[in-house]
């Protein structure tokens, strides 16, 4: 069986009952293939003994073997503590036993036990009051010693404990019985594990060295699937554009009867369009860029075309992407098509439709918006206008592409943003219409090499001009003990001229630690923030809260308040990273930048200059520990020089660097290999393990196993099947 076919059997699991099923369904875990994907943030070595005098300063546990000189007793009646006293060869150390007053029993004087824990000094000696212990020469099966502990994500009441027992098990009964995803001859040419294998020793690693090898096989057959996806849209059109060959020289020659014209470029380009794009464009206040012109123009001779254009747009942030997807709108409805502009979240949808509603209804078009949360009698009537071909551009979130949605002819597709989608939804998305026309917008811009192979299906426009008259941004760097001064600065410069300010933080609220309970962390969260800096630091300033959790209604009416102006403080997380586009925003400050990857910060940063004000950016750090965002998989005493002095040099980036594309590359080689944790940096989504951007090299194998196979080959109708 495929792993993917486990869609039950929770419920077999030893000890899992009705609650424990709550828990794991809090994690999103329902069936057994789910269990196996939760794939662990974090491991223990404890397969590595140090003595205790090798204790670390940092609080990181480490694994030692100790023998029991004494017990002693401090404090008094309910408070009497019992201290157990161990030594090594090196040195002795104290366990502080608080509420633990029973190991007095297990802990034998004499004896000698492995221990994991954390040391610090206190009164002059060395002592834990956090640890693990197990005799060192029992031979439980169940030892929690010996060997790579992984460490999940969790959730309150499920402990590390009870979610690695019920993977062990779960790897116990199936493990052994899975079917390759991946094709037997690309996987021993490249020395992967087979899938059992692979998902036992990501879980349970013995070494190392086992895991990055077990991690690699992972990734691979992720990318795999994603590019057999590719490859298989690539074969399809390819067959397409084969059998409209003619039409498609034509085209080209028309373009180079432009050219041979010898019209200047501005009059090359309003040849270029026509008709409702014409209109649009005498009725903005400001002239496109050339940029801009040059991928209507490519799109334009797409669309013309009678197979369906497959296009990615990639342009900084701010270089006026929406304003091209409009246009190509435009294209279709004049042609007596309609088209769908999907966004990733309900906010952006609702940005685009908004600012589509003001452009192009005084054309005569009528745009909708469309969202999960349009209910009931507006939903059917909106539902209704669709199929019947009156409404000509509607705009939305992925409910754009439900079941219910019937279009009368949809022959368009822009999905802004689109590195938020997979490969899969957008194939769903494709199912819609008759072959419509797509149009992909990414605001992350990657390598054309790397958008070549991450979307190798899709021909690639760049935008590289940005609008005229905008403004540089300052950008400053500033230690978290000086951000009085940031905030002083924004006050004068930005908040009492009547400026907006975005402030971002990597937290919603005080997070919950491993052991299900509350802790409270070094990072500020927006919570905590927005009541710190509404009540002691901007009183006179009216502030607003958002991040993902809140509803959408909540986060509509936030948006709108800033947009005119009613809220001059909006303090977020990185919900404000794509796509808000409000210009009298001239500052954004991002508190511990230190945990943002290169192209969030851009992103972010992406959100202000948009006016011709003067536009700030303030990249506050937290002062020691810039290195865990990024290199939080490996510990920082494994980080090789080259690595550590990366670090510093990460964020200095931002200072010198405008250009989307050159702060990609460049976030792209300060990425260290094999990272699992800090996914949401590079903006993709990953899919499982694998990061494709992070992972390009796998990902290039995966592609050329999967460009490899033949069209019609019985493999190719296997693997194409799905
Ligand atoms: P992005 O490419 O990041 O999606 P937007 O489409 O949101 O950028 O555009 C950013 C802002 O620039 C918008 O306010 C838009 O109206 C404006 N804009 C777009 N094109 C031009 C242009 N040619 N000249 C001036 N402003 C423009
Ligand atoms: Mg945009």
């Amino acid at each position: 069986m495929y792993l993917r076919e486990l869609t039950g059997g929770l419920k077999d699991l030893q000890g899992c009952g009705p609650k424990r099923l709550e828990q794991l369904g809090r994690l999103g875990i329902t069936n057994i293939a789910e269990l196996l994907g939760h794939y662990p943030r974090d491991y223990e070595d404890r397969s590595r003994t140090v003595p205790l005098n090798q204790w670390k300063r940092n609080g990181k546990n480490i694994c030692t073997v100790v023998r029991v000189l004494s017990h002693e007793w401090f404090g008094f009646g309910r408070m009497k503590t019992l201290k157990v006293i161990v030594e090594d060869e090196t040195m002795r150390a104290s366990l502080a036993c608080f509420g633990r007053p029973f190991l007095e029993n297990t802990l034998r004087v004499g004896e000698e036990y492995r221990l994991w824990g954390s040391f610090f000094y206190k009164y002059g000696e060395l002592q834990s009051s956090s640890f693990e212990f197990e005799p060192l020469h029992s031979l439980s099966g169940r030892s929690v010693f010996g060997k790579i502990l992984p460490v999940y994500r969790l959730t309150e009441g499920l402990d590390q404990n009870i979610l690695r027992k019920f993977i062990a098990q779960a790897l116990e009964d199936y493990a052994g019985k899975l079917d390759e995803e991946v094709p037997e001859r690309f996987r021993k040419a490249h020395g992967f594990m087979g899938k059992g294998e692979a998902l036992s020793t990501v879980h349970f690693p013995a070494s190392q060295g086992d895991l990055d090898k077990a991690v690699r096989s992972i990734k691979y057959e992720e990318l795999f699937a994603l590019e057999v996806v590719v490859a298989q849209r690539a074969i399809r059109r390819k067959g397409l554009t084969a059998n409209h060959a003619d039409h498609a020289n034509g085209l080209i020659g028309l373009n180079e009867i432009d050219t041979e014209n010898g019209l200047s470029t501005e009059n090359k380009n309003v040849r270029v369009v026509r008709g409702l794009q014409q209109k649009l464009i005498e009725r903005l206040p400001f002239k496109l860029t050339n940029s801009q012109m040059d991928a209507i123009a490519e799109i334009n001779t797409d669309l013309s075309a009678p197979f369906p254009m497959a296009r990615l747009l990639q342009g900084d942030v701010g270089s006026g992407k929406t304003l091209v997807a409009f246009l190509a709108s435009l294209f279709i409805v004049d042609a007596g098509g309609q088209s769908a502009i999907m966004a990733p979240t309900e906010l952006l949808a609702r940005q685009h439709a908004e600012t589509a509603a003001k452009l192009l209804e005084p054309l005569g078009l009528s745009i909708a918006f469309l969202s999960g949360n349009v209910k009931a009698a507006g939903r059917k009537e909106l539902l209704k206008a669709l199929a019947a071909g009156d409404i000509d551009i509607v705009v939305g979130t992925h409910a754009l592409f439900s079941k219910d949605v019937v279009y009368k002819n949809l022959r368009l597709v822009v999905i802004d943003e689109q590195h938020r989608f997979g490969v899969a939804q957008r194939q769903a998305v494709m199912e819609k219409g008759n072959n419509p026309h797509l149009l992909m917008m990414s605001a992350t811009p990657i390598p054309r090499s790397l958008a070549w192979t991450l979307y190798g299906d899709l021909e690639v426009t760049e935008i590289h001009e940005m609008p005229l008259g905008r403004k540089p941004i300052e950008t400053h760097l500033a230690k978290m003990s000086r951000q009085q001064n940031v905030y002083d600065f924004v006050e004068r410069n930005v908040l009492s001229k009547g400026h907006q300010a975005y402030f971002v933080y990597p937290l919603i609220e005080q997070q919950t630690d491993d052991e299900g309970g509350s802790k409270s962390s070094e990072l500020k969260d927006v919570e905590t923030m927005a009541k710190t800096l509404s009540e002691e630091i901007f009183p006179k300033y009216s502030l607003a809260l958002i991040h993902s959790r809140l509803d959408e209604e909540q986060k509509r009416l936030t948006m709108e308040a800033f947009r005119k102006g009613e809220v001059q403080i909006l303090v977020a997380t990185s919900v404000v990273e794509v796509g808000v586009d409000v210009p009298n925003a001239t500052c954004m400050v991002i508190e511990h930048a230190e945990r943002f990857g290169l192209t969030a910060l851009h992103q972010l940063r992406g959100r202000v200059g948009r006016g011709s004000e003067q536009s700030y950016c303030f990249l506050i750090y937290a002062d020691q520990n810039e290195e865990d965002g990024m290199f939080a998989w490996k510990r920082p005493e494994d980080l090789s020089e080259d690595e550590q002095s990366k670090m510093g040099q990460r964020l200095r980036v931002m200072l010198n660097e405008t250009n989307g594309f050159v702060i990609a590359e460049k976030d792209l080689k300060f990425r260290g290999p094999g990272l699992i944790t800090g996914t949401e940096q590079s903006g993709f989504k990953r899919i499982g393990l694998a990061d494709p951007y992070r992972d390009s090299d796998i990902l290039k194998l995966a592609r050329a196993d999967a460009f490899s196979i033949e069209a019609q080959s019985t493999e190719a109708k296997e693997l194409f099947l799905y």
